[in-house]
């Protein structure tokens, strides 16, 4: 069979999804199907993982008729697939041991007056001495030894998007695996071509792009959605209210009225995700964060057309 390429949704088992990662799942779902991409589901849980998360979260998406088209992968399955790029980057010496903790970046960065967030390269330039007495107080993360400031990518949704790069980490200090290397080695040894994600992630993808270009590997098509954000422009928690499958059944609402609900805030058909999909077109999907409000998730949106009649103006004083 010819290769179609693949997109995912690649969730970290923290807890249950919410409407706003269901949303996107839905789009990434739409984006595949309608690019006669396979679907594919990604657990990541190298990091952040709540017993039983893993599960709901399938059965979650299920019961909107989201599925994975393989066998759904877990990251905590895949380590030697991370260990052998690693490898593949330390041999070119593109990879340094760092002993830097939070606080030092924090520090150094200040200091240098550099971006918040970002290594400042502390511990690029340690003599084969320095590292040796270094490696006795504290077990060194492994950073990627960036050559570019920026790197850009196409964002379908966002247009060409330029981020800084820095020294990301590729293995923290506990021997675990950094996200940035995992998903650019998962996407492409599953074939996928296209990646769907919140826009939290945007300004990650130009250093995943290049790190991928590192490993020779093909970077994907990227779309990043806007999140979910309450009324006051936040992104979207669990604690803001009745957001998840499982507490909108405890009120009632099926599955399928969360998933027309979901659909209806993306423009589209309401009746099922076959009907969206026919309906289905980038160019017109939100560009702006969709504002949830929990109490009101399902009552009818106000008219913005519609203005009050005469009887009810009122003349304030
Ligand atoms: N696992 C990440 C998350 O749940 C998503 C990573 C990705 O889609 O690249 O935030």
């Amino acid at each position: 069979m010819a290769d179609t390429g693949a997109g995912r949704f690649a969730p970290s088992p923290s807890g249950r999804l919410h409407v706003g990662n269901l949303r996107t799942a839905v789009v990434a779902w739409l984006f595949a199907r309608s690019t006669g991409r396979r679907f594919l589901i990604r657990v990541e849980d190298l990091d952040r993982v709540r017993a039983g998360a893993e599960a709901d979260q399938l059965a979650e998406l299920a019961d909107l008729g989201i599925t994975s088209d393989s066998p759904v992968l877990r990251q905590s399955d895949r380590t030697d697939l991370y260990s052998e790029a690693l490898r593949a980057l330390i041999d070119r010496d593109l990879a340094y041991e760092c002993f830097c903790t939070r606080r030092d970046i924090a520090e150094a960065a200040s200091a240098l007056h550099g971006r918040p967030g970002f290594y400042p390269g502390t511990c690029r330039g340690l003599t084969a001495e320095d590292r040796a007495r270094r490696r006795r107080e504290r077990p060194p993360a492994l950073r990627l030894r960036a050559a570019v400031d920026t790197w850009a990518v196409e964002d379908v949704l966002a247009g060409r998007v330029a981020a800084p790069v820095d020294d990301v980490v590729l293995r923290r200090n506990d021997g675990v695996i950094a996200y940035n290397l995992a998903v650019v080695v998962d996407d492409a040894a599953q074939g996928v071509d296209q990646v769907v994600r919140g826009d939290d992630l945007l300004t990650s993808a130009p250093r995943q792009a290049y790190l991928a270009s590192l490993l020779g590997l093909p970077a994907p098509v990227y779309a990043h959605v806007p999140l979910a954000v309450t009324a006051e422009g936040r992104r979207l928690a669990k604690r803001d209210g009745a957001v998840t499958l499982e507490d909108l059944a405890a009120q009632g609402r099926t599955p399928g009225a969360v998933l027309a609900l979901l659909l209806s805030s993306l423009g589209l058909p309401e009746g099922s995700l076959q009907a969206a999909l026919g309906a289905f077109d980038t160019a017109r999907l939100p560009r702006q964060p969709w504002v949830v409000d929990p109490s009101g998730l399902f009552s009818t949106p106000a008219c913005p057309a519609c203005k009050p009649s005469a009887s009810t103006d009122k003349v304030l004083p």
